[in-house]
């Protein structure tokens, strides 16, 4: 489904991707972790082309991000970006915020937008909320109505960036849990995070980061158990 393969890219002469390759199949529920600065956040978003590379391939379900024939916008309505600020529109209701690029982007109509967004909006526990504005969620409701507005769109896949990390931590559970439902139905998913539980409970594969490069791309058994790096160790040591 994601396939990189010898990806770098610099900020200016700046490196700060180094020849990562890998990929992520259909339905499968990749972690990236590593250090702060390790280059992850840039990573996840040379996925949807959110930031270009300058040597290499991405492949996203068999379209070439960096062609410059690609329609980017396209790709991204396929592809669900959820980030770690919330990046609700504050002007719009809840229900609003669902429906804006279902109806602008996929063309639905009002009604089957609102149909959709609602149903989204039950399974992630807020149906309730569907008139309030993002203003009157805690940050893990705000958090839960970005992935349902992301699911809105049929994503192909999803990419996740540090999802939790601005939350307080009583609302971190409720937010990983939609994650790990996501994940058991099969969802394609690349999540940057240092929530090591949720990695333990889902994750396929685990991508260790350092430096821009991909230091450990392996089984998530053999990354907690037996990693390979000095640097992997430590982090794990630092983590857990
Ligand atoms: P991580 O998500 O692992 O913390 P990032 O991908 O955000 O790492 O950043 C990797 C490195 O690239 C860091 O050194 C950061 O300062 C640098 N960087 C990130 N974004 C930019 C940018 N827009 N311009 C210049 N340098 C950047
Ligand atoms: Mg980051």
């Amino acid at each position: 489904m994601i396939s990189l393969k010898h990806v770098s890219k610099w900020y200016d002469r700046f490196q700060v991707l180094s020849d990562c390759t890998t990929e992520v199949k259909k339905g499968e529920v990749v972690v990236v972790c590593g250090p702060s600065g390790s280059g992850k956040s840039t990573l996840i978003k040379t996925v949807n082309g959110l930031e270009p590379i300058q040597e290499g391939t991405i492949l996203v379900d068999g379209i070439a991000v960096n062609d410059p024939k690609t329609n980017l916008a396209q790709l991204r309505a396929r592809v669900g970006m959820v980030f770690q600020h919330f990046e609700l529109f504050p002007h719009l209701s809840i229900i609003e915020n669902l429906t804006l690029a279902q109806v602008k982007v996929l063309n639905r109509s009002k009604s089957e937008a609102e149909k959709k967004g609602l149903a989204l909006l039950e399974r992630v526990g807020l149906s309730s909320h569907a008139h309030k504005f993002p203003s009157q969620l805690s940050g893990g409701q705000q958090q839960r109505v970005a992935i349902a507005r992301a699911l809105c769109m049929d994503p192909i896949a999803m990419l996740f960036d540090e999802p939790t990390s601005a939350l307080d931590p009583e609302m971190i559970n409720e937010v990983l849990d939609v994650m790990v439902e996501l994940a058991y139905e099969g969802m394609t998913m690349m999540v940057v995070t240092h929530e090591m539980g949720f990695a333990k409970k889902v994750a396929h594969r685990i991508l260790f980061m350092d430096e821009g490069k991909i230091v450990e791309d392996t089984k998530k058994d053999d990354f907690f158990n037996n990693p390979q790096s000095d640097r992997a160790k430590d982090f794990l040591a630092k983590i857990l």
